[in-house]
C-alpha cells in the first residue's frame, strides 16, 4: 500500500496566505486589526515554547498579539481579574491562556472567565456544550486542525469508522463530538480500556492523543486507515515523535501524519482563523454586517 503523507504545514501555510489577506482587508476596511492576548503563568520551558510559536504565527499573518506574564504563585484574583479587564478591552479580540496551568490553579474556573466571544482556544463551557448541539463559535484548535486536514484531503467521514485513542477535554472529546456531527461511527479508547487495538483495528480513520510515544503499532491498524497522530513527545535523544510507529504503520496506512510537521502546524493555524473570525464578530457585533465573506473561511 502506498502512503500519502497529510502535510499540515503546507495545508497550515495555505491557510495562512489567506489569513493574511482577510487581515489585511479588516484592517482596511473596519480599520480593526485582530488582537490576542497571551497569558502565561509560570515558567514551565514547553509552555513558553508553544506560546512563542503561536505569537511568532500571529506576527506573520497580521495579527496583533500581546504577552502578559505571570508567575507561579500569582493569586487567583490578580488572574481573574486580569482576564475580566482583557474582556472588556476592545482592541483585544481572542484570549488565550497557556494550559497546563500551574496545579493550584482552578483551571476551570480561569477558562469560563473568558468572554465566550473571545474564547479563541474553544475551551469555555459554552463553546464544549456547542459541540454537543452545532452552536459552538469557536472550536477548539486541534481537533478543529484535525478536521480541516481530513477535509483538505477529500476524505469522507459519513458513516466510516473512527477510532479515538485519548479522550482529554481538550483533544479526545472535542474530537469525538466533532466527528459524531459529520455522522461517523466514532470510538473512544483511553487508558482505562481494556485492549485498545481491538477498537483500533476496526477504524477506517485513527486519531491518536494518548502523549505515549509507539503506542500504536502496525498490528493494531487496518490496512488502507487513515491514520492521524496527534501527540507531540519529547524521547531522552531529543527527538520529537507522536504516539504511533510511524515507519510501520505507514506500510500499513492509507494517509498518515507525520510528527512533527502534521497536526502540531495546523494547531497553530486554528487559532490565527479563531481570532481572525473573533475580530470579524467583534466588528459585525459593533457596527452591523458589513463585511465580505473570509477568504480563509472556504479552505478546506
Ligand atoms: P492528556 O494527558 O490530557 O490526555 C491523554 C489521554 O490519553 C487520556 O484520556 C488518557 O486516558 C489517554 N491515554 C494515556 N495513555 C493511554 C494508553 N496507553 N492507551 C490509551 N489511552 C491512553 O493529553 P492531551 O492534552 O490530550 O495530549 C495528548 C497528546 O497530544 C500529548 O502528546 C500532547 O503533547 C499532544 N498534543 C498535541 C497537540 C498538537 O497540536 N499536535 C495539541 C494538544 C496535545
Amino acid at each position: 500500500m502506498t502512503v500519502r503523507i497529510l502535510d499540515g504545514r503546507a495545508i497550515g501555510r495555505a491557510i495562512r496566505t489567506r489569513i493574511t489577506i482577510d487581515v489585511d482587508e479588516l484592517t482596511r476596511f473596519a480599520g480593526v486589526v485582530p488582537g490576542l492576548a497571551v497569558i502565561l503563568i509560570g515558567g514551565d520551558p514547553a509552555s513558553r515554547v508553544y506560546v512563542t510559536n503561536k505569537m511568532k504565527a500571529c506576527v506573520d499573518v497580521g495579527i496583533r498579539s500581546t504577552l502578559i506574564e505571570y508567575p507561579d504563585d500569582v493569586p487567583a484574583e490578580v488572574l481573574i481579574e486580569s482576564i475580566r479587564r482583557l474582556n472588556e478591552d476592545p482592541v483585544t479580540h481572542g484570549i488565550l491562556v497557556q494550559l497546563p496551568l500551574p496545579p493550584h490553579h482552578d483551571v476551570r474556573a480561569v477558562l469560563h472567565t473568558i468572554s465566550v466571544e473571545k474564547d479563541v482556544d474553544g475551551f469555555h463551557l459554552y463553546n464544549v456544550g456547542g459541540l454537543v448541539v452545532g452552536d459552538t463559535i469557536f472550536s477548539p484548535c486541534t481537533p478543529f486542525g484535525v478536521m480541516k486536514i481530513l477535509d483538505h484531503a477529500h476524505i469522507p467521514l459519513e458513516g466510516r469508522n473512527v477510532t479515538i485513542v485519548g479522550a482529554s477535554n481538550i483533544v479526545g472529546k472535542p474530537m469525538a463530538l466533532m466527528m459524531m456531527r459529520r455522522d461517523a461511527t466514532v470510538a473512544v479508547c483511553h487508558a482505562k480500556t481494556r485492549d485498545v487495538a481491538q477498537y483500533t483495528i476496526l477504524a477506517d480513520i485513527l486519531v491518536v492523543a494518548a502523549g505515549v510515544p509507539n503506542l500504536i503499532l502496525p498490528q493494531m491498524v487496518r490496512t488502507g486507515a487513515v491514520v492521524i497522530d496527534v501527540g507531540i513527545n519529547r524521547l531522552p535523544d531529543g527527538r520529537l515523535v507522536g504516539d504511533v510507529d510511524f515507519e510501520g504503520v505507514s506500510r500499513k496506512a492509507s494517509f498518515i501524519t507525520p510528527v512533527p510537521g502534521g497536526v502540531g502546524p495546523m494547531t497553530v493555524t486554528m487559532l490565527l482563523v479563531n481570532t481572525l473570525s473573533a475580530a470579524r464578530r467583534f466588528v459585525e457585533r459593533t457596527r452591523g454586517p458589513i463585511l465580505p465573506p473570509a477568504h480563509s473561511e472556504d479552505i478546506t
